[in-house]
């Protein structure tokens, strides 16, 4: 007699298994941005990382005031001949900070400093090493300096060099950064640099999370202690704390869950009355001891999901109340796979971000991936330049879902598409770097 095998994680086709874009694609109409009216005015420097709820619109031109580009003088471009030189008196000097109160006629000049203002009547700059510069040699000041009282300059500078133009970079009621931007350090620069001390952004989402597994020791009970057989540190949840504090939300710590129903049940009461979103890890398999899916279905609407990608297959989406619930797999890296390419972005448009989708590029493939077609894979790689300039990724090792150091010396995830049959080294392959550059 023959045994009937049923479709398995090993199997790479497996007709049920539905293909990632297209489970985002769902997650994407199920998961909607807070509203505009859960928002919150915070001071510039609370607002890193925060999400912008309205544009901000300059109250200021930028330069606010014509200066000067460059150290030179200040001239009328009129005056410079076609052929021949001409002389020009100088009537004094322009710094950054300290107009000079004058206006310039036509035959005269005014020293100018970088970020000097324009005085009236002038519309160029020659800069300094491009004039003879005569001097007051009969009024030296202690130092032995002299001043400058007349230039001798040429007609090689074009009309209007060296000089910024007040609203050049950016003109009063324009829109600089736009509702759904997450703030980087150079939106805070650009912000002070408008004279904006405040801006309006969402509230913090809330994100609650917890592990399930009766094999799990706590390191808050547990840490130092020896491991009793068939016993393991639960790291999961503390993988989740730090790729979720990055993201900038509020965390609410459930615990280790047992594997009990009555357990799960009361962390997903305790969890949806207090978060937005829930996340848990373990559980969502079809094993016997797996209590997710199950005590979900009965607390809320459940999606169980059984995803052509390795690693992390199982991934439940659901509502409790009005909390968004992922149920990750057990699987260390598989936690962290499925939270970069399902949970961040989710998260990222549930707090109001228009940018959701991960960071992506091209790289130089050097290692050989061993892959058959069915499922999209995400391996653990680590992108560098190589010496010709051109990026390039590695694999970091053995690839098994639990091995964690495989995912501690990387810092992208090579993705290699389902239909792909192995990539051989020089092979171009696209990359999620775990981190964005700001
Ligand atoms: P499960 O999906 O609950 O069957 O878990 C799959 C695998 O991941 C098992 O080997 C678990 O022991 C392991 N695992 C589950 N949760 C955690 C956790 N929080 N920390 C470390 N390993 C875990
Ligand atoms: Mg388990």
């Amino acid at each position: 007699m023959a045994i009937e095998k049923q479709p398995s994680c090993e199997d790479d086709e497996e007709p049920a298994l539905l293909p990632v874009d297209v489970a985002l694609q769902r997650l994407a109409s199920m998961v909607l941005p807070l509203s505009q009216t859960e928002t919150e005015t915070v001071g510039i420097r609370e607002a890193l990382d925060r999400v912008l709820s309205s544009d901000v619109l300059s109250p200021i031109d930028v330069p606010s005031y014509t200066n000067s580009a460059m150290d030179g003088y200040a001239l009328n471009s009129r005056d410079l001949p076609a052929a021949g030189e001409v002389t020009l008196a100088v009537l004094g000097t322009a710094w950054a900070g300290r107009p000079l109160e004058v206006t310039v006629a036509r035959g005269e000049a005014v020293r100018i400093m970088t970020g000097g203002m324009m005085p009236p009547g002038t519309d160029t700059v020659v800069i300094q090493e491009h004039v003879q510069a005569l001097y007051d040699t009969a009024n030296e000041n202690l130092q032995g300096n002299s001043e400058v009282t007349h230039i001798i300059a040429d007609g090689t500078t074009a009309p209007g060099r060296n000089v910024r133009q007040a609203g050049e970079d950016i003109k009063a009621g324009e829109k600089v950064i736009a509702t759904g931007t997450q703030l980087t350090p150079a939106h805070i620069g650009l912000l002070a640099s408008l004279g904006v001390d405040q801006v309006q952004v969402y509230r913090c989402l809330k994100v609650a999370f917890f592990s399930t597994g009766d094999e799990l020791r706590a390191l808050e009970t547990h840490a130092g202690q020896a491991l009793g057989p068939g016993e393991l540190f639960d790291s999961n949840r503390h993988t989740l704390f730090a790729m979720l504090k990055r993201l900038g939300v509020t965390l609410i710590d459930i615990g280790v869950v047992a594997d009990t129903k009555e357990a799960t049940r009361q962390a997903f009461i305790d969890a949806s009355s207090q978060a937005d979103v829930v996340i848990s890890s373990g559980g969502v398999s079809a094993g016997q001891a797996d209590f997710v899916s199950a005590t979900l279905a009965e607390l809320g609407k459940v999606t169980f999901w059984k995803l052509a990608m390795r690693p992390g297959r199982p991934l439940a989406y659901g509502k409790v109340g009005d909390a968004h619930f992922f149920g990750l797999p057990g699987n260390p890296v598989a936690v962290m796979v499925t939270f970069y390419e399902f949970v961040q972005p989710s998260i990222k448009r549930l707090m109001g971000c228009t940018e959701t989708a991960p960071a992506q590029f091209t790289a130089r493939c050097e290692s050989r991936l061993k892959k058959s077609p069915g499922r999209i894979e995400y391996q653990r790689g680590i992108v560098s330049a190589a010496a010709d300039g051109e990026v390039t990724v590695r694999v970091t090792g053995k690839q098994g879902a639990g091995r964690l150091t495989s995912m501690a010396m990387a810092n992208c995830l090579i993705v290699i598409p389902a239909e792909n049959a192995g990539v051989e080294p020089g092979d171009p392959v696209t990359v999620h770097p775990f981190h964005g550059l700001m």
